[in-house]
C-alpha cells in the first residue's frame, strides 16, 4: 500500500510536470514568435524611412554589420538588388513572395514561412520604398520543436529534482498515511480512533468477530452437549453389562438386562449417526447431485418406510396430494419429509392421526405433516430447531430421540432453498410443512 501511494504521487507529479512544460513550451514559443515579428517591423521600418532619406543606393553602408537580420533591396520587377546574404535565394525572382507582393500593393507586407530542413520559421517584413523598390528584413526563429528541445535538458533537471523531492515527501506521507492502519486493533475493532472512511470495514470486522465468537460458543455448547448425551447411555451400558459379569443378574433377568444393553447401543448408534450427519451439513459436504425429483412418489415411500412405527404406536398414517417436480438432493429432501412425519408420530397420543399432503400451491411445492399429537408449546416452536433441544427430554429419550432430528432438517432446507413453517397447539397437534419456492434449485449449489 504504501509503495502504491508513493507510486501514484510520483505518477501524478511527473504528469503535472509534463503538463506545465508543455504549457510552458508553447506560451514561451508564442511569446518569442510575437518578440521577433515585432523586432523585424521596428528593423524594417527604421531602415526604410533612412532609404527614403538618403537613396536605396546607400543600403551597401549595412554591408559591415554583424546581425542575424538578413536585409534584401528587391526592385519592382521582383529582382533581388543586394542581399546581405549571398545564396541561391538572391537570384531567384522575388514578385511572387507573398510580403513583396503585399509590399507593392499596400506599401508594407510580412509573412511567416516554416523551413523544415532547417528546423525553423523564417519571419519576413516588408516596406515599400518612395522609389518603388521594396527593403525586406527577416530574421530566423527556431520553430516550436526545436524551441522544446532546447528546453528539454533544463526541463528534464528541474523534472527529476522534482521527483526526488516527491519520492522523499510522498515516503513520509505514505508512511504516516498506513501507520494508523498498521495500528489497528482487530481484536475490538469499533475502539480505534481511526479514519473515518475505515469505519464501515471495521464493522464488518466486528461482526464477523462477534460471528465468530458465536460460532466458537455453539461448538463448545455442542461438544459439550455431545459427551453428556454420549455419557447417558454408556454409562448405563456399563452398568448393566457390571452387574452381568459380577453374576449378580438371575439367569431369568439376563434377557431383560441384555435388551437395555442393546437399545441403549442403538441409542448411541443413532445418536452418532446424527452428529456425523451434521458435521457432514455443517462442513457442505453433503454428496448427491440435484435432480428433478417427483415429491409425491418421494413422499410416499417415505411414508411407507415409517408404517410400522405408525402401526406400533397406534397412529394412523395417511398421504394425499398430487404429483409435483422440484429440482433436488434427494437424500436431503427425503431426510427433512422422514424427520418431520417421524416427529409426527412419536409425540402423537394412541389412536392419533398424522396425515401426510403433498402438492403445489401458489407460494411453491410443499409438503405438509399434520398429526393430533401433544403439540408445542408457542414459547418453545423456534427453540425446537436448537441442537439438543427437545420440549420433554424423558419422551424423546423413551422415543429414541437424539434432540437433532430438527436440527439437520433445518440446516437441509437451508441447503436445499427451501422454508419450514410450523404451526401448533398444545395438546392439540402440530402441522409442519416444507415448502420448495416455485423457482426451486432445491441443493443446486451442492452439485458442483
Ligand atoms: P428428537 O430427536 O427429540 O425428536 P427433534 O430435533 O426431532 O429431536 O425435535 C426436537 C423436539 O421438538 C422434540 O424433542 C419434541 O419435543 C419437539 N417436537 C418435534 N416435532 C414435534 C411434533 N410433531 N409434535 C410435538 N412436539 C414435537
Amino acid at each position: 500500500m504504501r509503495k502504491k501511494i508513493q507510486k501514484s504521487m510520483i505518477l501524478v507529479i511527473t504528469t503535472t510536470l509534463i503538463i506545465a512544460y508543455a504549457i510552458t513550451i508553447f506560451f514561451v514559443y508564442g511569446r518569442i514568435r510575437d518578440l521577433a515579428s515585432g523586432n523585424v517591423e521596428n528593423v524594417a521600418r527604421y531602415i526604410a524611412a533612412s532609404l527614403n532619406t538618403y537613396g536605396s543606393d546607400t543600403v551597401s553602408w549595412l554591408d559591415g554589420v554583424e546581425s542575424d537580420i538578413r536585409l534584401t533591396l528587391i526592385d519592382k520587377n521582383g529582382n533581388v538588388t543586394y542581399d546581405t546574404v549571398q545564396d541561391e535565394f538572391t537570384f531567384a525572382n522575388h514578385s511572387n513572395r507573398p510580403e513583396v507582393k503585399e509590399a507593392l500593393s499596400d506599401g508594407t507586407g510580412e509573412d511567416i514561412r516554416r523551413s523544415d530542413t532547417l528546423g525553423s520559421d523564417m519571419f519576413y517584413y516588408a516596406v515599400k520604398l518612395n522609389d518603388g523598390n521594396i527593403i525586406r528584413v527577416s530574421e530566423t526563429v527556431r520553430s516550436l520543436s526545436f524551441t522544446a528541445l532546447e528546453l528539454l535538458p533544463m526541463m528534464l533537471i528541474i523534472m527529476a529534482g522534482m521527483i526526488l523531492i516527491a519520492w522523499l515527501i510522498s515516503k513520509k506521507q505514505a508512511e504516516e498515511l498506513v501507520r494508523p492502519i498498521n495500528e489497528l486493533k482487530l481484536d475490538d475493532p469499533l475502539r480505534n480512533d481511526t479514519y473515518e472512511e475505515l469505519h464501515p470495514l471495521l464493522v464488518r470486522i466486528d461482526e464477523q468477530n462477534k460471528a465468530k465468537d458465536a460460532i466458537a460458543d455453539m461448538r463448545k455448547e455442542f461438544s459439550a452437549n455431545v459427551s453428556h448425551e454420549l455419557k447417558t447411555p454408556l454409562t448405563s451400558i456399563s452398568g448393566y453389562a457390571e452387574i452381568m459379569k459380577d453374576g449378580l443378574v438371575k439367569p431369568e433377568d439376563i434377557q431383560t438386562f441384555s435388551g437395555r444393553i442393546y437399545k441403549e447401543s442403538q441409542r448411541l448408534v443413532t445418536l452418532i449417526d446424527d452428529i456425523m450427519q451434521l458435521s457432514k451439513l455443517d462442513e457442505g459436504a453433503v454428496t448427491g447431485k440435484a435432480e428433478q425429483l417427483e415429491l409425491f412418489s418421494l413422499s410416499k415411500d417415505v411414508v411407507e418406510s415409517l408404517d410400522c412405527l405408525a402401526a406400533k404406536d397406534d397412529v394412523k398414517l395417511e398421504i394425499s396430494g398430487e404429483p409435483c417436480t422440484i429440482t433436488g438432493v434427494r437424500q436431503l429432501v427425503q431426510e427433512m419429509i422422514y424427520n418431520i412425519t417421524e416427529n409426527a408420530i412419536k409425540y402423537n397420543r394412541k389412536g392419533g392421526r398424522v396425515s401426510v399432503w403433498v402438492g403445489s400451491t401458489l407460494s411453491g411445492s410443499k409438503v405438509v405433516v399434520t398429526d393430533t399429537g401433544i403439540g408445542i408449546p408457542e414459547d418453545q416452536l423456534e427453540r425446537i430447531f436448537e441442537r439438543f433441544y427437545r420440549v420433554d427430554k424423558s419422551h424423546s429419550r423413551e422415543t429414541g430421540g437424539t434432540g437433532l432430528g430438527l436440527s439437520i432438517v433445518k440446516h437441509s432446507a437451508m441447503l436445499c432453498n427451501a422454508k419450514i413453517n410450523v404451526k401448533s397447539k398444545l395438546g392439540n397437534g402440530t402441522q409442519m410443512e416444507i415448502e420448495f419456492p416455485e423457482s426451486n434449485v432445491a441443493g443446486a449449489a451442492l452439485t458442483e
